[in-house]
C-alpha cells in the first residue's frame, strides 16, 4: 500500500493482515501510517490534555502492572474522593496552562452509589470552566453512564489493556466482556470512548494486534486511543518484565494509526521513560496526544516545559482550544509553563 492511498475506515480487520501490517519492513511501515495521519490530521498538531487522580489506591481490581491494586505492596500512598473544589482548583491551572481536555481518574471497581454525586459535581463544574472533561471510574451501570452524560461528561476512558487471549494473565477480578459492556453503555449514551492498552506485560505479537484487532473492529472507533509503555513498579508481578524493544513500541503506535486513521493515537505512560528521539519517532508515527503538565496517575510523566521545548523543536503546536486563536494559544501556553515551572500546582500521587 502506498503511502497516499486513500485510508478507509474499516471494522472487520483480521489477524494475518495485522500482522503483516506489524511486520513490514519499519521504513514502509512509518511512511504508510504518516501517510494515513496526513489524511485526517495536520501532521504538526497535538492533542494536550491534563490527569489528575482523584482517588488514589485500594483498589480491588488485581490489574498486574498496577501500582494501585490494593492486591499488591507498591508503598502507595492511597487517597480518599479528592473534594469537588480541589478537584475544580487543580482543572482551572490545567486550563491556565493550555489543556484542552481535563481526564479524572479513580482507582474504583466501579463508582458507588455514594460516590456518584461528587463525581457528577466535578464533571458540572470542569465543563463550566471551559474544558472537555473525561473520567476513568472502572465498571459503569446503564443508569450511571448516562448520568455522566448527562453532566456533561465528553470522554470515558476504559482500556482494554491487551488483547481477549492474554488478558487473564493480567486481570482475573473483572472480565473482558465486562470491559466491552461498559464501553458499548458509554457508546449508546453518545459519550465519545478512549480505549488502548499497555506494551511491556509479556505479550506476544498476536496479542498486540488481537488488541488493536478489538478496538478497530468496535462498530465505532475509540475517538482516544492510548498507547501505553509498562512502568515497572516494584511490588507489582510485572516488576521484573522485559523491556519493549522501542521500535515495537513506535510500530504498535504505527498500526493502530493505521487501522483507526480518524482516531487521536495517545502517546501515554511510559513516555517519562522515552528520550526525545523515540518521542518524535511516536509522533512520525502518527501519534497526536500525549498528557502533560501533571503526574500520570500515579507514575511520572515528562515536566510540561520540556514538552513545550520539545514541541518547539519539532514544530509541532499544540491543538488549539476553540475559544482561542492559535497564537494567542501558543503563547499562553508557553507563558503559563514558565510560570508554573517550580510550583507544585498538581496533585501528586506518588508523592
Ligand atoms: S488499573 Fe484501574 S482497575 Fe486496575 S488495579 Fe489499577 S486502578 Fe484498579
Amino acid at each position: 500500500m502506498s503511502a497516499t492511498a486513500a485510508s478507509v475506515t474499516r471494522h472487520d480487520w483480521r489477524l494475518a493482515e495485522v500482522k503483516a501490517l506489524f511486520e513490514q519492513p519499519f521504513n514502509d511501515l512509518i511512511f504508510q501510517a504518516q501517510g494515513v495521519h496526513r489524511q485526517h490530521f495536520d501532521a504538526n498538531r497535538v492533542q494536550v490534555s491534563t490527569l489528575l487522580s482523584i482517588k488514589t489506591g485500594a483498589c480491588p481490581e488485581d490489574c498486574k502492572y498496577c501500582p494501585q491494586s490494593g492486591h499488591y505492596n507498591t508503598g502507595l500512598d492511597k487517597e480518599k474522593l479528592m473534594e469537588v473544589q480541589k478537584v475544580l482548583e487543580a482543572a482551572a491551572e490545567a486550563k491556565a496552562i493550555g489543556s484542552t481536555r481535563f481526564c479524572m481518574g479513580a482507582a474504583w471497581k466501579h463508582p458507588s452509589a455514594k460516590d456518584m454525586p461528587y463525581v457528577l459535581k466535578m464533571v458540572e463544574g470542569v465543563k463550566a470552566l471551559g474544558l472537555e472533561t473525561c473520567m476513568t471510574l472502572g465498571k459503569l451501570d446503564q443508569e450511571q453512564t448516562q448520568a455522566l452524560a448527562a453532566a456533561g461528561l465528553d470522554y470515558y476512558n476504559h482500556n482494554l489493556d491487551t488483547s481477549p487471549e492474554f488478558y487473564g494473565n493480567i486481570i482475573t477480578t473483572r472480565t473482558y466482556a465486562d470491559r466491552l459492556e461498559t464501553l458499548s453503555y458509554v457508546r449508546e449514551s453518545g459519550m465519545k470512548i478512549c480505549s488502548g492498552g499497555i506494551l511491556g506485560m509479556g505479550e506476544s505479537l498476536n496479542d498486540r494486534a488481537g488488541l488493536l484487532i478489538q478496538l478497530a473492529n468496535l462498530p465505532e472507533h475509540p475517538e482516544s486511543v492510548p498507547i501505553n509503555m509498562l512502568v515497572k513498579v516494584k511490588g507489582t508481578p510485572l516488576a521484573d518484565e522485559q523491556d519493549v524493544d522501542p521500535f515495537d513500541f513506535i510500530r504498535m503506535l504505527a498500526v493502530a494509526r493505521i487501522m483507526m486513521p480518524k482516531s487521536h493515537v495517545r502517546l501515554s505512560a511510559g513516555r517519562e521513560q522515552m528520550n526525545e528521539q523515540m518521542q518524535a519517532l511516536a509522533f512520525l508515527a502518527g501519534a497526536n496526544s500525549i498528557f502533560y503538565g501533571e503526574k500520570l496517575l500515579t507514575t511520572g510523566n515528562p515536566q510540561a516545559d520540556k514538552d513545550m521545548l520539545l514541541f518547539k523543536r519539532l514544530g509541532i503546536q499544540p491543538e488549539a482550544r476553540e475559544e482561542h486563536d492559535d497564537e494567542v494559544h501558543q503563547a499562553a501556553i508557553e507563558q503559563a509553563l514558565v510560570e508554573q515551572r517550580d510550583s507544585k500546582l498538581f496533585y501528586d500521587a506518588t508523592a
